[in-house]
């Protein structure tokens, strides 16, 4: 019998043991162990219910774009739990010169694909939108090199789009520096449209045809671009574990070091216990699995220690709806740096999702902290609460007293893709010894279902070595 050690139970590690069962169920000579220093399964997936409240402690959707999470739901029994963002409320605001401004129609990712709700839209300048017309004119990059997100969008649409657009919209989904962040881990089909159409907005328009064409050859899904599940996306971790009996789970577990070579490897929990192995998937953050490596595989330690994590909070915060004075008409708003705000974005939650919030009542979501205002993210429960309830009574005039407040501190929890990330990447997975495996976030994707993709393929990877399989 062949055995792997799972390091870390957050969804990639929990995508790989599912992978591992199913091919403990089709009689393969396997066997798997998922060890996590927690108490509970899910990592960075934490779903809290409160007096019929569904409240999420870290994400609350994913995209369905990607196909992973929706797979992984649908194999597990639960995707008919799926559910789509509401319909009637998809609007999207930018907090910007003390108001809250519709993004205006056609805009794909920041790129205009409507000519007509784009001019009329406030939220830009006459010459902001002069300088993202440009685009249409401007050469593209001749070197391949990876670049700031600010450096491309500065270069192809101008300060304005950068400020307004790609700073809250963007960077804001990786809790990111725009100065810092890759471009080309991050947003990778801006890069791949410039370097097929030139200009972004040509790129865009001919994108939206082949996908207006596709779609009316496909049958129609109800499938929004965000999903989530009914009872929150701890229903996932839960289902994981359900549906792989053959997968010893173990919490309380945290792992002290790693030891060993090829194909033998060992595992010292901080209890003193010991696992032997022939693969190990770590699926622990960055900066957890440098130390674990550092004696095996020193080099990709020392690469892995400079991938950066920022920490960020969420405040979730509800309201009767009885004389709420908001009509929370769509799906919430970012506000850019330069608004002098504590709040990065907000969700309208029991818009977005009616679900999660009991009939007569409202729920919002508010994200802070991030690389460009990380001390927020640090302060203290009550300082926090503070400042949500100023920010919302001065962008959304909220005076009502909350039925509860709900604070979670994300440490060190997102982690920073920068310029060059993909190499480093390339460099650490060039320098692992035979049996090890990374997942997780830290790699090619921050998203769920990224971290579900990258589980299931290191678990597929430690399946055809042990099994020798090609
Ligand atoms: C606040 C926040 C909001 C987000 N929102 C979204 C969203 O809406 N949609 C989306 O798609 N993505 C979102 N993300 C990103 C996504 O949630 C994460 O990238 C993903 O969940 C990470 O999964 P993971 O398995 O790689 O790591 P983790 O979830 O971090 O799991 C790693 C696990 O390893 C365990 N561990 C650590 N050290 C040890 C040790 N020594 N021994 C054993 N176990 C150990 C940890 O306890 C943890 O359970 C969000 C992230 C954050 C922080």
């Amino acid at each position: 019998m062949k055995k792997i050690v799972i390091i870390g139970g957050g969804i990639a590690g929990l995508a790989a043991a599912y992978r591992i069962q199913r091919e403990i169920s089709e009689g393969s000579p396997l066997e798997c162990i998922l060890v996590e220093c927690g108490d509970r399964f899910g990592g960075k997936i934490a779903t809290e219910k409160l007096d019929g409240f569904v409240i999420e402690r870290g994400p609350d959707s994913f995209i369905s774009q990607k196909p992973a999470a929706i797979q992984l739901c649908q194999q597990l029994g639960i995707g008919d739990h799926l559910v789509a963002t509401n319909p009637e409320t998809p609007n999207t605001y930018v907090y910007t010169g003390g108001k809250l401004v519709t993004m205006p129609d056609g805009l794909s990712l920041m790129i205009p694909t409507k000519f007509l709700p784009f001019a009329l839209t406030p939220l830009f300048s006459f010459p902001g939108k002069i300088r993202m017309g440009l685009d249409l004119l401007i050469p593209r990059k001749v070197d391949t090199s990876d670049e700031s997100l600010a450096s491309f969008v500065r270069r192809r649409m101008g300060e304005e789009a950068l400020r307004k657009m790609a700073e809250p919209m963007l960077a804001g989904i990786y809790a990111s520096d725009p100065e810092t962040m890759s471009i080309g881990s991050t947003f990778p089909m801006f890069v791949e449209t410039e370097r097929k159409y030139r200009s972004l907005i040509l790129g865009m328009l001919a994108r939206k045809k082949n996908m207006l064409l596709s779609a009316s050859k496909r049958p129609k899904s109800n499938f929004s671009l965000f999903m989530t599940l009914k009872d929150g996306l701890g229903e996932m971790v839960d289902a994981v574990i359900k549906k792989s009996p053959d997968i010893q789970f173990q919490s309380g577990a945290g792992v002290k070091s790693i030891a060993g070579k090829e194909g033998d490897w060992s595992v010292q929990l901080d209890s003193g216990g010991e696992y032997k192995a022939q693969a190990l998937i770590l699926s622990t953050p960055a900066h957890i699995t440098a130390p674990l490596l550092q004696s095996v595989t020193p080099k990709a330690a020392k690469l892995l220690e400079q991938i950066k994590y920022v920490s960020t909070a969420t405040v979730t915060i509800a309201y009767k709806k009885t004389g709420f004075s908001h009509p929370l008409n769509g799906f919430g708003f970012v506000v850019p740096k330069c608004e002098g705000r504590s709040i990065l974005a907000c969700t309208w939650t029991s818009s977005k999702f009616p679900h999660r919030a009991p009939e007569g009542y409202v729920m919002l979501r508010c994200y802070l902290g991030g690389a460009l205002q990380e001390d927020v993210a640090e302060k203290d429960e009550q300082t926090m609460v503070n400042l949500v309830r100023q920010d919302l009574q001065e962008i959304m005039s909220i005076k009502e007293e909350p039925v509860f407040c709900k604070v979670f501190h994300n440490r060190k929890s997102n982690v920073q893709y920068q310029v060059n990330h993909s190499e480093r990447i390339d460099a650490i997975m060039h320098e692992l010894q035979e049996g090890l495996f990374l997942a997780g976030s830290a790699y090619r994707g921050i998203g769920i279902p990224d971290c579900i993709q990258s589980g299931t393929q290191s678990a597929e990877s430690a399946i055809n070595l042990l099994l020798g399989k090609s």
